[in-house]
């Protein structure tokens, strides 16, 4: 880093406090000023002690008369009393440490005290307040008369000296911050001026709420929020004008009526279908066939449910890339996902001669180089894999189309792996995570987005039930045999947050060993990530063929299996999955047309966990679920964002401030559409505030 930058020659800081503020991630002016108050406190009044209202956040200086140590329902607690010249305010703290207390509180000491006024036996008492030395020695405009602002603390630095910095930090940012918007844009959105809500956020002036700044919706803060989405959706905007060359690979509809010597695999498959397809599924292939044929790339973000069907839709894709001549790739997260869509591929494709293979990272060494040979060659049209297709060595022939499947566990940077694998080939992205509209056109705004919402016919809602009792245990194994006695198999799932984690493992396996005792008279299996590959692939044969009744097993099912015949799920600790996460496992039920059933045991229940999980209850809308999990967790929490490139907004909301992110994404893309007319060096002065300040955005640009 240039030196001069360093935080360290703010007037204040120094080499030694340089360090506690690095360790917050505060290593510059810019960064320093960015560190925003929590909260905002009103000490534009100092109460006199006397005058102090109850029940009212106040402030109160004063001089400390005396301390104690006392006992209170058998819990110890620390009296400060604080004296005034108009009477005394006890101060009292339950958790603390007593040598750092009577080394803060000396006699005679002048404090500032900060906090709800409670009446105590008739006296003025504050419990756990906020506490401040006061300095009586100048005249403290930073600290008293004004809105003062709180930061999360930082070890070492005092509330007092941080504000201290942070006004000389601000000073010094007046002359070298300039701001980066053009006029026209601040006019048109209503914006406040940089340095203005810069100095504001930190030392309000008189006029502003109190409260619209501990909410954080204060004019200061919608411009910084503004700033926030405005420059993720200038990244996201340039991303997209950028696919918009028509350099893309056309691909021609077969034309009916039409013989020609190679095979239509389009009209073959639409024969050869076991089923007809869901209106939303053929308009999702329409506007495939139509993306494939405009000669622009297509990347296309395919939202789709579990069950809805998405693996048939993607099938027709490839043939269609097959039909033109070119290769097609189709990478899944885990090999039993791969496994399974190269089973399906060959049953629907069976009767056609095209050539395609399975790539996993466990494919023996001399079937891989044979793989690898023929896929570089040219004499395989569709490769289904894992990971290891991103492998160096994997080369195609003319690679036309890739599908990516369950898109939320791979990464960016591996999407963009496989894709430069390929000719500048078409993209099909596939995802079974709902995402709200809102979200993802924030984080996809340079993707297209198709959505199927319906679901195959014979799907029925799969029936969902919580318990959280101990002593409901039995019941439910008493339901498990019921539905083993008619036949259905059943999936017990076991949260693991780390496959690796032993501990954990171990529960998973002492919970397998007494279901083994409890169901004596059936087939259970244990399935995990550590499970070597070929005893996997047998325990999921057996259990696909229904030898195995009972699979215990970690959320290594969690995507895409398909065994129609296992109509019953219990989820153990349920309490511990996000909601998405649950529905992506009670999606592996009610893949048949039984009724099926989803058991959620839940070992301790908080007000909130029985909030998410009567939500599973309620309803088996992906889409709702997902909004209620982003409301209850968060967006850098929900399954599948964390990868999707989005960085974490510092203090703009996807939730809370969706109209700002709404107004920032028209402006972004109407300023690199040319649909807001900027001068020049306006729009210079914006690129290069985007290049220089948001690294994070560029490399999402950039792969
Ligand atoms: P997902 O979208 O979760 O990947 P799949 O593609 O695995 O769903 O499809 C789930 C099941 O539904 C598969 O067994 C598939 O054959 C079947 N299926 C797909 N489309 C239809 C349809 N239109 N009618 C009936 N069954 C269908
Ligand atoms: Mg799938």
């Amino acid at each position: 880093m240039d030196s001069h930058d360093s935080i360290q020659y703010i007037k204040g800081v120094g080499p030694q406090r340089a360090r506690l503020f690095e360790k917050k991630g505060i290593t510059d002016l810019s960064s320093l000023t960015y560190f925003f108050p929590i909260r905002y406190e009103d000490r534009r009044q100092i109460s006199k002690i006397a005058s102090a209202r109850f029940g009212v956040k106040e402030v109160v200086i004063g001089e400390v008369s005396k301390v104690s140590l006392k006992n209170f329902k058998g819990r110890s607690l620390f009296e400060v009393i604080l004296k005034d010249n108009t009477g005394y305010l006890s101060l009292v703290w339950f958790n603390f440490e007593y040598a750092y207390m009577v080394k803060r509180f000396r006699t005679g000491a002048r404090i500032l005290a900060y906090g709800d006024i409670r009446s105590y036996a008739g006296r003025p008492q504050m419990i756990h307040p906020d506490i401040e030395e006061f300095d009586l020695e100048g005249d403290d405009t930073l600290n008293f008369g004004r809105i003062v602002p709180v930061y999360s603390a930082i070890e070492g630095i005092p509330q007092r000296v941080l504000r201290k910095i942070m006004k000389n930090a601000l000073d010094a940012s007046i002359t070298t911050v300039h701001d980066y918007l053009p006029g026209l844009i601040k006019q048109k959105c209503i914006l406040s001026d940089l340095n203005e809500s810069l100095y504001n956020l930190h030392f309000p002036s008189d006029d502003v709420s109190l409260d619209a700044l501990n909410t954080q919706v204060s004019a200061f803060h919608r411009r910084i929020k503004f700033d926030e989405f405005f420059f993720f959706e200038i990244a996201l905007a340039l991303k997209k004008q950028a696919s918009l060359k028509k350099d893309g690979i056309v691909f021609s509809m077969p034309l009916p009526g039409i013989k020609s010597s190679k095979m239509d695999y389009i009209a073959a498959l639409d024969k050869s279908l076991p089923f007809t397809l869901t209106d939303d599924q053929g308009y999702v292939i329409k506007e495939i066939f139509h993306d494939l044929a405009t000669g622009y790339p297509m990347n296309r973000l395919l939202q789709g449910d579990v069950g809805s069907g998405k693996t048939v839709v993607a099938l027709y894709a490839a043939l269609l890339a097959i039909n033109n001549g070119y290769q097609a790739a189709f990478m899944a997260p885990t090999e039993l996902l791969a496994q399974q869509h190269y089973t399906t591929i060959r049953a629907l494709t069976a009767g056609m001669d095209i050539t395609f293979d399975l790539l996993k990272g466990d494919t023996k060494e001399l079937e891989r180089r044979q793989i690898l040979t023929r896929l570089s060659d040219g004499s395989l049209n569709l490769i289904i894999g894992t990971h290891a297709l991103i492998q160096p060595e994997v080369k195609f022939h003319n690679c036309g189309l890739i599908v990516i499947d369950e898109q939320h566990r791979f990464g960016v940077v591996q999407r963009m792996e496989l894709k430069k694998k390929g000719n500048n080939p078409h993209m099909l992205i596939m995802t079974a995570t709902p995402i709200p509209r809102t979200l993802a056109m924030t984080a996809y705004g340079d993707l297209d987005i198709s959505v199927i919402r319906q679901m195959p016919p014979h799907k029925k809602p799969v029936k969902t039930l919580l318990f959280y009792k101990t002593s409901q245990r039995q019941e439910i194994y008493g339901i498990l045999r019921d539905e083993m006695k008619k036949g259905s198999q059943v999936y017990v799932v076991y949260p693991l947050i780390e496959e690796s984690d032993a501990l954990e493992l171990m529960a998973a396996t002492k919970m397998y060993e007494e279901l083994k005792k409890v169901f004596k008279e059936y087939k259970v299996e244990l399935l995990h990530g550590r499970v070597k590959n070929n005893d996997r692939d047998r325990i999921m044969d057996d259990f696909r063929t229904g030898l195995v009744n009972m699979l215990v097993a970690t959320t290594v099912i969690e995507v895409g299996i398909d065994v129609p015949n296992a109509t019953v799920m219990m989820i153990e600790h349920a309490e511990r999955f996000g909601l998405s996460q649950l529905h992506q496992l009670r999606g592996r039920v009610g893949r048949g047309s039984e009724q099926s059933l989803c058991i959620l045991y839940a070992h301790s229940l908080t007000v909130t966990a029985r909030k998410r999980l009567g939500a599973m209850v309620k309803t088996s809308d992906g889409f709702k679920i997902a909004e209620m999990d982003l409301e209850i967790r968060g967006p850098g929490e929900m399954l599948g964002i964390k990868q999707s490139g989005m960085p974490d907004f510092k203090m703009a909301s996807i939730i809370h401030d969706i109209d700002i992110l709404k107004l920032a994404k028209d402006t972004a893309f109407d300023i690199v559409n040319g649909n807001i007319d900027l001068e020049k060096q306006d729009k210079d002065m914006l690129y290069r505030h985007l290049y220089e300040s948001d690294k994070k955005a560029i490399s999402f640009i950039e792969v």
